[in-house]
């Protein structure tokens, strides 16, 4: 059997959040989205879209270099950044499918609301922001590229809930959605006390599998996919727990991890943590 091989694309966008506190990470202030292109000889599997118009449409002449024929487009979890360029790619690729577990149709059928989609997405990037489309659910825990088992691991509530990750033994590869971060802060605002112990879980479901390669769904440039990433991200999520616990205002929650992770992408999505989670006078929208 031929083997598989992987490629990613990163963007970059500036974040979600952006009225933080002044302080030296000015230059820190945007996060990448990663899509990642698993491919055999023939045939490629995409995971994960990108969040404008623009941005796919770069996505889709990347995938075209490639020169495979697309058979799916998964989707790791439903949040907008990661399933909004599935109308746009099943236009360039009509004979590939796109899907998801019934988690993720669940969180894009949320995030293709109006609310979300124009009131959320479409006031950070205005007029940019596809017409979204949903996936197909799969029910089965797996799918096949090439005859290589490509398979679907349940990851409960990492920054949302009903995510998962793809794991491909053959060649020892994560793609890990949003359930592994690389050098960027991670999304908390969705999180409770009780879901933050959870991701911790699933993060050691990951480390469980021994994967050589990580992608993670937001990753920081030019960063190996490292398996340390892995226990990076446990650690992160310990000392949030950790600073969540003695600390009562957003601004002081916000130091606090920020003191233990200075150099994070995206001190934005921490900020709008903070503030959700020790309530802030104007509360966040839901990503
Ligand atoms: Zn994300």
């Amino acid at each position: 059997m031929p083997s598989l091989h992987y490629d990613s694309l990163l963007m970059r966008r500036e974040g979600l959040t952006r009225d933080l506190p002044a302080g030296d990470n000015e230059d820190l202030r945007w996060v990448t989205n990663s899509s990642t292109l698993i491919f055999g000889d023939h045939d490629a599997v995409l995971v994960d879209t990108f969040t404008t118009v623009a941005q796919n449409e770069a996505l889709i002449e990347w995938v075209k270099e490639h020169n495979r024929r697309l058979t799916h487009v998964y989707l790791t979890h439903g949040h907008g950044d990661h399933v909004y360029g599935i109308g746009q790619l099943l236009e360039a690729f009509p004979s590939a499918r796109a899907i998801g577990t019934s988690g993720t149709f669940a969180e894009s059928q949320i995030q293709a609301r109006e609310e979300y989609r124009d009131g959320f997405w479409g006031r950070l990037f205005p007029g940019q922001i596809p017409v979204p489309v949903l996936p197909e659910i799969i029910e089965d825990d797996h799918f096949e590229l090439e005859g290589h088992a490509l398979q679907i691991v349940q990851a409960g509530h990492t920054d949302t809930e009903g995510t998962t990750f793809l794991w491909v033994p053959d060649i020892s590869l994560v793609v890990a959605g949003d359930v592994v971060y690389n050098e960027t802060h991670m999304y908390l605002a969705e999180s409770t006390r009780e879901s933050r112990m959870e991701w911790i879980a699933s993060l050691e479901m990951v480390k469980s599998l021994d994967p050589i390669h990580v992608v993670a769904g937001h990753k920081y440039p030019d960063r190996a996919d490292d398996p340390a990433t892995i226990d990076d991200s446990i650690q992160y999520l310990k000392d949030f727990i950790e600073a969540e616990r003695i600390t009562s205002t957003a601004l002081e929650l916000y130091e606090s991890v920020l003191r233990r992770h200075p150099r994070r992408a995206n001190p934005g999505s921490l900020w709008g943590a903070a503030k959700q989670i020790k309530g802030a006078p104007a509360s966040l929208p839901r990503k």
